[in-house]
């Protein structure tokens, strides 16, 4: 028998171990046997070993290369498995199946970073299913005006409909974590224009700009990250946006509104 890694703190390894957990996502992520799953940080296999019985295909990547020694050494199914050795943040997801799921219980240290990868490459993904910090969870999720609402929320919410499904307490890891998880589901775009992606790219950038500066308004926030003044003030009055407001009180709808005027007017 292979001797199993000890865990890496630095590298968010806290391990699932409670077999309920995996029933739980895998009810949430409905595979279907054609589907094709792509994992990030399979580490011990908590979750991989489930997902290779269910669908033909696994793709993965773990950065640590003693775990994908262990791993390959203890899948059962070795076919269904193509196991890559690198940073997910760096993994080619152009090279993706159309339609892949995704599914992870990413590393805390990384995980905000991921999600916002995930998104970017959203075009070749149905659903992700993804357990990760309880408080990054909210944010995701969070509306208007609230204290967890940014740039997450509104990023995922612009391009996927995020539903928190369970909250996951920290003993259903070894080591233990200093703060729950919870589930994530993330399917179906919503109000994204499809194929346009230069709207998305102006979208992003007066989404940055109006978050960058988080106590100040709306107007002085996009002024101190570069955008022209006459161009700001227009498209908010042209959306009959308030230029005194922050921008944790707009909603994903006015976001989309001022990217378009903010596209007009440059
Ligand atoms: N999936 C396993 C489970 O549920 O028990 C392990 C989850 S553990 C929270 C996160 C895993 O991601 C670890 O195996 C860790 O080595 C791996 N990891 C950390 N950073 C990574 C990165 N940048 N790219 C790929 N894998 C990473």
């Amino acid at each position: 028998m292979p001797v199993l890694p000890r865990p890496r703190k630095r590298l968010g390894q806290h391990f699932l171990i409670d077999p309920n957990i995996v029933r739980k996502i895998l009810k949430i992520a409905a595979l279907r046997p054609e589907d094709v799953v792509f994992e990030i940080g399979p580490g011990r296999g908590a979750l991989t070993h489930a997902l290779c019985e269910r669908v033909a295909r696994v793709i993965a990547v773990e950065i640590d290369g003693l775990l994908v020694e262990y791993l390959a050494q203890t899948c059962a199914q070795p076919d269904a498995l193509e196991l890559h050795h690198g940073d997910a943040l760096a993994f080619p997801y152009d090279t993706l199946p159309a339609g892949t799921v995704v599914i992870a219980n990413l590393p805390y240290y990384v995980s905000t970073p991921l999600v916002f990868r995930l998104l970017e490459d959203r075009d070749r993904i149905d659903r992700m299913v993804l357990m990760l910090q309880r408080e990054v969870a909210e944010r995701m999720i969070a509306a208007p005006g609230s204290r967890d609402y940014g740039l997450l929320s509104v990023v995922t919410q612009y391009l996927t409909k995020p539903r928190k499904a369970f909250v996951v307490p920290a003993s259903c890891f070894r080591p233990v974590p200093r703060v729950d998880s919870a589930v994530v589901c993330l399917s179906g775009r919503t109000t994204r224009p499809s194929g346009d992606v230069r709207f998305d790219e102006v979208f992003m950038q007066v989404v940055r700009g109006a978050f960058a500066h988080r106590r100040k308004t709306l107007i002085n926030s996009c002024r101190e990250e570069g955008w022209e003044d006459p161009v700001i003030r227009r498209a908010l009055e042209a959306t009959n946006i308030d230029p005194r407001r922050r921008a944790e009180t707009l909603t994903v709808s006015e976001f989309i509104a001022l990217a378009h005027a903010v596209r007009v007017f440059s």
